[in-house]
């Protein structure tokens, strides 16, 4: 087999497995053995792929992940299901159901007793022990499957590759570049974000403790705006400004439709790049949604300007910290004025507070993804155990966030006890999508998304794919970004 028909079968399994996955996401009926089935495939078609090439750097890389994420899938719906039998509340319900790991957020956005929360947080930190066991067996299993590519990619067996290895070489940063970067950051927000959290009265209508967590904030904080967001249609509105600037939607499918089973959150899946690509959106809560529907209309664009003509990897796999860059700078609309402005939000008073509070989630997100972050390199790193990880993650919350929080609530996180890095890629393509967006401005300026060559500029710089050129507008200053967050 050559490469090119290695990319033929693999791109036919990929757009197999999405399309099924979209069904699931999309809460219509779709076929779990066929799901099983195509990840089975995709496994022999990694092991192919390890045992024939080399390179291209990045399918080999991804080939890794696939089968370190195939080998340990049983411990995964494990997590998964124990989450939801385990981490449960012996005391609370939520909407006549069982209070668990799964409606959790939904239970502390709810609900005003915050004495009720806190037990809930100290219960579930407790039975964070039914979990650890099979989050440690499967990061061992998934570093041991790396371990085994050590000649192969070191070309000897005296350096030992780890998944964090892995991260960072398609991320193209060293461990110090990334560890300098992230902690410079939490370093700069800390000062700004400590001052405002003590002001959590005015945020959240009480002081601040440690089962307030980020989730729960950025739920509460935005609730006395809510209502200005109500006669806004999110599809509508972000169709409405990209079109009038040349970008196309006939490749890109909304799915509006409310189905009991369907994905809360908006989400986008690339079927097919650049010719499938699907969002599914269910309203719930306005202004966060107004955000989150930017944000994977920003994913849906990137993928639909993609070249048909590059290589298949250059089309599908790109890290994460270029694939969030473009998401970032759309979702960045919903929290910009003169954008608002331009969509009908005219209230000076309602602006201005929402401008104040982005910012501090902004500061919040810093701080929080920096203790993550650090807790994740240092994990695979220093090769800790789940203990060392808690206390350390416990030392890093207290550093950068000033909250004494029980080192096991990474165990609690959506992404943290699944994912083998991630975390930074955020900070790196929040970094990048500001500088973006000031390249934009400086070109076009400040009304940049009315300026159809800034369109095509945009989706000249995104028709590149994995192969972006990010020294047009990038220089991994974080500057922008921070003084945008620190010196309002
Ligand atoms: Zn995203």
């Amino acid at each position: 087999m050559n490469l090119k028909e290695w990319c033929e079968i693999d791109e036919i399994l990929y757009s197999a497995e999405t399309n099924e996955q979209y069904l699931q996401f999309a809460g219509y009926d779709y076929d779990k053995k066929n799901i099983e089935n195509l990840s089975k495939m995709k496994f022999l078609i990694s092991e192919i792929f390890v045992r024939s090439f080399s390179k291209p750097r990045i399918l080999f890389l991804s080939s890794i992940e696939n089968i370190s994420e195939s080998k340990t899938k049983t411990l995964e719906l494990k997590l998964h299901d124990l989450r939801g039998t385990k981490i449960k509340s012996r005391y609370f319900k939520f909407n006549g159901k069982q209070l668990n790991w799964n409606n959790w957020r939904q239970f502390n956005s709810c609900e005003n007793d915050n004495n009720k929360r806190k037990i809930v947080f100290d219960e579930f930190i407790k039975k964070t022990k039914h979990i650890s066991p099979v989050i440690n067996l499967r990061f061992k299993r998934i570093r041991e499957i790396y371990s085994n590519f050590s000649d192969k990619i070191y070309g000897n067996s005296r350096n030992t590759f780890n998944p964090l290895d892995g991260y960072l070489i398609s991320e193209k940063i060293t461990f110090s570049e990334l560890r300098g970067l992230v902690s410079e950051l939490g370093q700069r927000a800390r000062a700004r974000f400590l001052s405002e959290l003590n002001c959590g009265s005015k945020l959240i209508g009480k002081d601040p403790e440690y089962y307030d967590d980020f989730y729960f904030f950025r739920n509460r904080i935005f609730t006395g705006i809510e209502k200005y967001f109500l006669k806004i249609n999110p599809v509508t509105t972000v169709k409405k400004t990209l079109r009038s600037i040349g970008f196309d939607f006939s490749k890109i499918h909304f799915d509006t439709n409310d189905r009991p089973n369907k994905y809360p959150s908006p989400i986008c899946f690339f079927v097919k790049v650049p010719s499938d690509i699907r969002v599914l959106y269910k309203n719930e809560s306005p202004y966060f949604n107004l955000q989150s529907c930017y944000h994977e209309t920003g994913h849906a664009i990137h993928a639909s300007s993609i070249n048909p003509d590059l290589n298949y990897w250059e089309k599908y796999k790109f890290p994460m910290g270029i694939a969030e860059i473009f998401s970032i700078l759309i979702e960045r609309l919903t929290k910009n004025p003169l954008y608002l402005k331009d969509i009908g939000i005219t209230n000076d008073k309602v602006l201005c507070e929402l401008v104040s509070k982005n910012n501090f989630m902004e500061l919040f997100f810093v701080v929080f993804y920096t203790a993550n972050s650090l807790m994740k390199m240092e994990f695979w790193n220093r090769n800790l155990t789940i203990y060392e990880t808690s206390r350390l993650y416990e030392k890093l919350i207290k550093k950068y966030m000033g909250l004494e929080v029980p080192g096991e609530y990474w165990m609690l996180h959506h992404i943290l006890p699944e994912s083998i890095m991630y975390v930074p890629s955020y900070m790196l393509a929040a970094i990048r999508a500001a500088e973006l967006e000031r390249y934009l401005i400086n070109r076009f300026g400040e009304r940049w998304w009315n300026d159809p060559v800034a369109g095509k500029k945009v989706r000249e710089i995104m028709s590149n794919g994995g192969t972006i050129n990010l020294n047009e507008f990038s220089r991994l200053d974080q500057n922008i970004f921070m003084k945008e967050i620190t010196s309002r």
